[in-house]
């Protein structure tokens, strides 16, 4: 389990003096924002488990010294603060992103290492000035036991930054881009819900395989990194995130079957509200192992009489024959295939075993898929 602590620096609207912009917006309340955002990113992360230390309603300003005493308490792995600048709270062009950790850098090193993933996500995102990593004595950063941060990510007096730190996009991309630094600090892993995995098989490509599972080439080059996505080869794991689209006659639980998974979790996976209604067309997130590929059986007609077998070990050819089926005794036949061992010949499995039986196109028969 990773914990991470975040923490809005300030009280909202107003509850600690100052902090704000010339106009009169308040600093908490954009970094509000950015801690929301990056919070729930790694709510999409395994065994992140998270502690926010100011008032995320927003009515009060809590003292540094109860913030880092509920990040040691909490026996947090990272703490990470955000804040917005100001120069001398009268606009200007100043502009810039900083990220600061507890002076000396050099004896700080794992905070060092957590603002070296964090801060150059935290400028790309803010699309400002890089003014680097800097080291500072600020409470939040020395009374911290775990790796600390403080990101100071626009300045809020700067007719530059200002603009960018006034559109929710750009605070919910910069608190998505400390949090990614922050799962890549800690290794975490983003959980993958729909998504499993395909162990490729001889004669795969990768479209055959995102035919299969009813996605596209470029889902799977992008989930499973691939550098060359004409390089994959025969017992290579895949990572794969699919979905069915509701075919005539599917129920949920045929559709379970079929995907070694359960009606419960086809319904929590695709908020289902009732189980028994879905439509043609409806397109469902799957998760379980891989679909069974439909299977192909062959249709012998009920106006055949008779229709020669073969043993596995003999050609199957007339002579060859010491068997025959009787599919007008029974208004047709219906057989799943096991093999096909030569161009319209089909094995099935018979009242004498296993057999071979010849199934081209003018004999009658019929192969279906189902
Ligand atoms: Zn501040």
């Amino acid at each position: 389990m990773a914990k991470i602590v975040w923490d809005a620096g300030h009280g909202g609207n107003g509850s600690t003096p100052g902090r704000r912009t010339p106009d009169g917006e308040y600093e908490w309340n954009f970094s509000d924002k950015i801690v929301r955002a990056g919070m729930s990113f790694l709510n999409g992360y395994e065994n992140a488990q998270q502690l926010r230390v100011d008032d995320a309603t927003g009515k009060t300003n809590v003292s540094l010294s109860s913030r880092t005493n509920q990040a040691n308490s909490f026996n947090a792995d990272v703490f990470v603060s955000v804040h917005q600048n100001a120069f001398t709270g009268s606009w200007g062009t100043h502009s810039g992103t900083e990220t600061y950790v507890m002076t000396p850098a050099s004896n700080n090193p794992k905070s060092k290492a957590l603002a070296d993933k964090v801060h150059p996500k935290l400028v790309l995102a803010m699309g400002l000035n890089d003014r680097g990593i800097k080291a500072e004595n600020f409470h939040v950063l020395r009374e911290t036991k775990m790796p600390a941060i403080l990101a100071e990510c626009g300045f809020m007096d700067s007719t530059i930054d200002v603009k960018r730190m006034r559109s929710e996009a750009v605070l919910k991309s910069v608190g998505e881009a400390i949090a990614k630094g922050v799962a890549e600090y800690l290794g975490l892993k983003p959980k993958n819900e729909g998504v499993d995995t395909y162990t490729v098989q001889r004669g795969d490509t990768l479209s055959s395989i995102a035919r299969r599972f009813n996605t596209t080439v470029d889902a799977l080059v992008s989930l499973n990194e691939l550098s060359e996505p004409n390089l994959i080869y025969v017992g290579q794991t895949l990572k794969v995130s699919y979905t069915y689209t509701v075919q005539r006659g599917d129920t949920l639980s045929s559709i379970a079957r079929r995907f070694n998974t359960t009606v419960d979790a086809l319904v929590s996976l695709n908020g289902l509200s009732d189980p028994n209604l879905i439509y043609i067309g409806q397109t469902l997130k799957i998760s379980g192992s891989v679909p069974t590929p439909p299977k192909e059986y062959v249709q012998l007609p009920g106006s055949a009489a008779t229709w020669r077998t073969y043993k596995l070990d003999v050609q199957p050819i007339k002579k060859n024959s010491d068997w025959s089926l009787t599919p007008s005794a029974f208004g047709g036949l219906e057989y799943e295939i096991l093999g096909k061992p030569y161009p319209d010949v089909v094995t099935i499995n018979t009242s004498r075993g296993k057999r071979n039986i010849y199934v081209a196109a003018s004999t009658g028969a019929k192969i279906i898929k189902k």
